[in-house]
């Protein structure tokens, strides 16, 4: 049987991976209908990232992932993240559009798969890293839906189906989570700050670094916690050319904006 959600235990203080001079992304949505998106990530790599040591990528790297045995879908995207990981650091974390990411798929790339939410260290800076989803909590249907789809019952049966089946369960979801968007307040669909201060606090954290929002910014969030969350992609199309990155400044994260 397959068990494609055995990850390294990074929660808490144990297993603590310490980072020398990481970059971190999230939310590149990556897919073959944006191939401007795509070719910005691979000038990313070889521009604002490549001085850095670990590359860290906290989910929705892809638009939607069908499962690791279906990689050669995306196979510019691994040979240039094994070119990276070549020479430096590789780190992938889930998220809520590439949560079928698995083991394999890691391996295929030399990264190593983040648990949600995972702790590391620069220098003496402790970090809470996440894609960010799971600090909805105010949305109860998206977390039902949450659990469900990252249960082993449920992928265990998705993995059975074709490819072309598991592309249009994909694509079925992926539609009805714009369509959610539009219909719920986004009080109800964006993070819940006390639950991001609680995670902070519990992890012991300095600062907290995720995505999924959509809505970018730097800012304290209660005493001693400062908190980050990235940019999604896009550079294809009309609307605004939008991206970013987080990366350390003097000790501290910082956001940058492509
Ligand atoms: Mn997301």
């Amino acid at each position: 049987m397959l068990s494609p959600f055995s990850c390294p235990t990074l929660e808490g203080t144990r297993d603590t991976v310490a980072l020398a001079d990481p970059v971190f992304i999230s939310d590149l949505h990556l897919s073959k209908t944006e191939p401007d998106t795509m070719a910005g990530f691979f000038r990313f790599l070889e521009n604002e990232a490549a001085g850095h040591r670990e590359l860290v990528i906290l989910g929705d790297f892809f638009d939607y992932w069908i499962g690791d045995d279906a990689s050669f879908t995306a196979e510019s995207i691994v040979r240039a993240l094994r070119t990276w990981s070549a020479s430096h650091g590789l780190f992938i974390m889930q998220g809520n559009r590439d949560f079928m990411m698995g083991e394999r798929f890691a391996r295929e790339i030399g990264a190593v798969l983040l648990r949600d939410p995972a702790v590391v260290t620069v220098g003496d800076t402790r970090l809470l890293l996440s894609h960010g989803d799971l600090w909805c909590t105010k949305d109860d249907d998206y977390q039902a839906v949450r659990r469900r789809v990252r249960s082993v019952w449920w992928q265990w049966l998705v993995m059975r189906l074709p490819l072309k089946k598991r592309i249009a369960i994909a694509e079925n979801a992926r539609s009805r989570s714009r369509a959610r968007k539009v219909e719920k307040d986004p009080s109800v669909t964006d993070t819940d700050p006390a639950a991001v201060l609680a995670a902070a606090r519990a992890a012991r954290a300095d600062a907290v670094i995720h995505g999924h929002t959509h809505r970018p910014s730097a800012a304290q969030l209660g005493e001693n916690v400062l908190r980050i969350v990235l940019p999604d992609w896009h550079f294809d199309g009309t609307s605004p050319i939008r991206g970013g990155y987080a990366a350390f400044e003097d000790g501290r994260p910082v956001l940058r904006t492509l």
